[in-house]
């Protein structure tokens, strides 16, 4: 049933989320005007026509949405991963704007913090065990990066061995088993220490890749021995500010096009599948290539798009919307 209705909604959902203040001024105005259902409306300076500018998504969450709120409207697409559908859920928005808090949470994670990446995990397993008298599931983990069109393989240490049985057409990326949330969690602590080793101190460049979690899932039915396969790609995307290239030179710039042309990859991608193209660009960016089984077809994609609400940001915030307009289908 999740999986009929989610159909009669389309493959492609398009959230958006608006971060708090992070100051607590209380005189702090939002250039949010007003937020209802999937609906926001945007309050623009003169600089940008003077005026109120609305947006229509699937869902607007507002600055007080809980972090259990936005994943309970994520929820059906866990269950789908288990009944063998592929699903990709991005975090798309500027520096700042809340992804890696949608994701993954703050840096000092309590439960109740915790973002997309554990509860979706803690789902699957839960899910699994209800069923486990009629399918038995097996679950494994990668965990890459992507940066300057290179992928980075996170979840290395000495002890595991590369593994190239899986979808993600990653076949130097470790693949890991995972059997409970303890394990999930001390594998993401591992990816994130990598990610960080892999950075300069002064150069904290996890703002300028792409991060991506993927989940394999395989069912097999107890009683036919007939198998299911499920992924779910879980993408922490790279900032999508523009840089201004008066301003950067050298390695600086060469990140910035290499964000930008994936990312309009990405969204290429997403608004020709909305549009049921009969070609999709699947080629013009690694991210774009690595996911393409798990985009289009019978695949759903859900894509969390994030805006500050400062009047600073006010430039970024309205080309954010617009690029989620262009892939939303609502
Ligand atoms: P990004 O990953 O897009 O660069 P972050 O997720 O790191 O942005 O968010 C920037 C800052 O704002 C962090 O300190 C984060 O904890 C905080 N923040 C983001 N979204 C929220 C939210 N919904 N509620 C409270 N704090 C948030
Ligand atoms: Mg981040």
């Amino acid at each position: 049933l999740y999986n009929q209705v989610q159909d009669l909604k389309g493959n492609i959902r398009v959230y958006c989320r608006v971060r708090p203040s992070l100051g607590g001024r209380s005189d702090f105005k939002s250039v949010v005007d007003s937020i209802e259902e999937g609906t926001i409306t945007i309050n623009t300076p003169a600089k940008y026509g003077k005026g109120c500018r609305s947006f229509n998504f699937n869902k607007v969450f507002g600055p007080s949405a809980t972090q259990a709120e936005v994943f309970a409207d994520t929820r059906p697409l866990i269950r789908s991963v288990l009944d063998g559908y592929n699903v990709c859920i991005f975090a798309y928005g500027q520096t700042g704007s809340g992804k890696t808090h949608t994701m993954t949470g703050p840096k000092d994670l309590t439960e109740t913090s915790q973002g997309v990446n554990y509860r979706a995990l803690s789902d699957l397993f839960n899910i699994a065990e209800q069923r486990k008298d009629t399918l038995q599931y097996d679950v494994s983990v990668q965990m890459i990066e992507i940066y300057n069109e290179q992928v980075r393989d996170l979840l290395v240490t000495e002890e595991i061995r590369n593994n190239s049985q899986n979808g993600f057409n990653v076949p130097d990326a470790s693949l890991v088993h995972v059997s409970s949330m303890y394990d999930v969690i001390d594998l993401m602590n591992l990816g994130h220490k990598n990610r960080v080793v892999g950075a300069t101190a002064l150069n904290d460049r996890s703002s300028r890749s792409h991060s991506c979690l993927t989940v394999h899932v395989q069912g097999r039915d107890l009683t036919s021995g007939a198998v299911l396969r499920g992924c779910m790609h879980l993408v922490d995307l790279a900032g999508s500010e523009r840089v201004d290239k008066s301003e950067v030179a050298g390695e600086r710039l060469k990140e910035a096009q290499h964000i930008n042309r994936s990312l309009s990859a990405l969204g290429d991608v997403i608004s020709s599948l909305s549009q049921k193209n009969s070609h999709v660009p699947y080629r013009n960016s690694k991210l774009t290539q690595l996911l393409q089984d798990s985009l289009g077809g019978q695949a759903k994609t859900l894509m969390f798009v994030h805006i500050s609400p400062e009047l600073n940001a006010v430039g970024e915030t309205l080309s954010t919307l617009k690029f989620a307009e262009r892939v939303a289908t609502v």
